[in-house]
């Protein structure tokens, strides 16, 4: 059932290595059909060479797999809890992309250094404090997600559409599994500049507020008129 959701996403995971997103089988694209309230999500530690599209993992809104050979993959309750939490959301993808999560590991959010960042991303990329010890044990990858969406209460999860958890890596989402991989790209361009960026100039600043919303609301929201106007 759903192959055509299944063959997306297969292909959606395929971009994970295709970008040098991902090292052996890390990383994870799912995508949701909202109408069946299933997902489909890559099994769990199956070599991206021999991954194909009926290998995808086809689970319900309650965490149940509706179709599958494999297990799905074991970040599978936070992307549950995401799709939950942000109901305009049809993909998420996590990865351990090195630069993303070099700037997780240090527990810091990345600050707008510029418009590569602005124009996916509306200020500051926040980074998600660590669970507790109780919180690991009582279920590490949903709480995971719960603490994102708690990230999210006072934010705007379509404009910042990605966060870094502390000490561990990005997730990022997006309409759908291919936008979710395309942010987290864009996230791991912008991450390695921002890095990059304090090397040179230790006491760099934000870019200004006007430069941010210049590019950010040229692309995006009612008065957008970045491209060819297709939407
Ligand atoms: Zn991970």
């Amino acid at each position: 059932m759903l192959e055509e959701l299944k063959k997306r996403v297969y292909e959606a995971n395929m971009l994970l290595p295709k970008y040098k997103m991902v090292t052996f089988t890390w990383g994870n694209v799912s995508e949701i059909d909202r109408e069946a309230g299933i997902f489909a999500i890559k099994p769990s530690g199956v070599d991206y060479d021999i991954l194909k599209p009926e290998d995808m993992v086809l689970v319900d809104l309650e965490g149940n797999v509706v179709e599958g050979e494999y297990n799905p993959s074991s970040d599978t309750p936070t992307h549950l809890e995401l799709y939950k939490a942000f109901p305009k959301i049809g993909g998420v993808v996590h990865t351990h992309s090195p630069w993303a999560t070099s700037w997780a590991q240090a527990g810091r959010g990345i600050p707008c250094y510029g418009t590569t960042h602005a124009d996916y991303m509306y200020g500051e990329i926040p980074c998600a404090r660590c669970l507790t010890k109780e919180e690991i044990d009582a279920g590490y990858e949903k709480n995971t997600g719960l603490l994102i969406a708690e990230e999210f209460k006072n934010r705007d999860y379509e404009a910042v559409p990605c966060v870094l958890c502390k000490n561990h890596g990005p997730f990022t989402w997006g309409k759908d599994g291919h936008e979710a991989v395309h942010n987290a790209v864009v996230l791991e361009e912008v991450a390695k500049m921002a890095a990059r960026c304090e090397m040179i100039n230790p006491q760099v600043q934000p870019a200004p507020q006007e430069i941010q919303d210049k590019h950010y609301y040229r692309k995006h929201g009612a008065n957008a008129y970045y491209g060819q106007g297709k939407k």
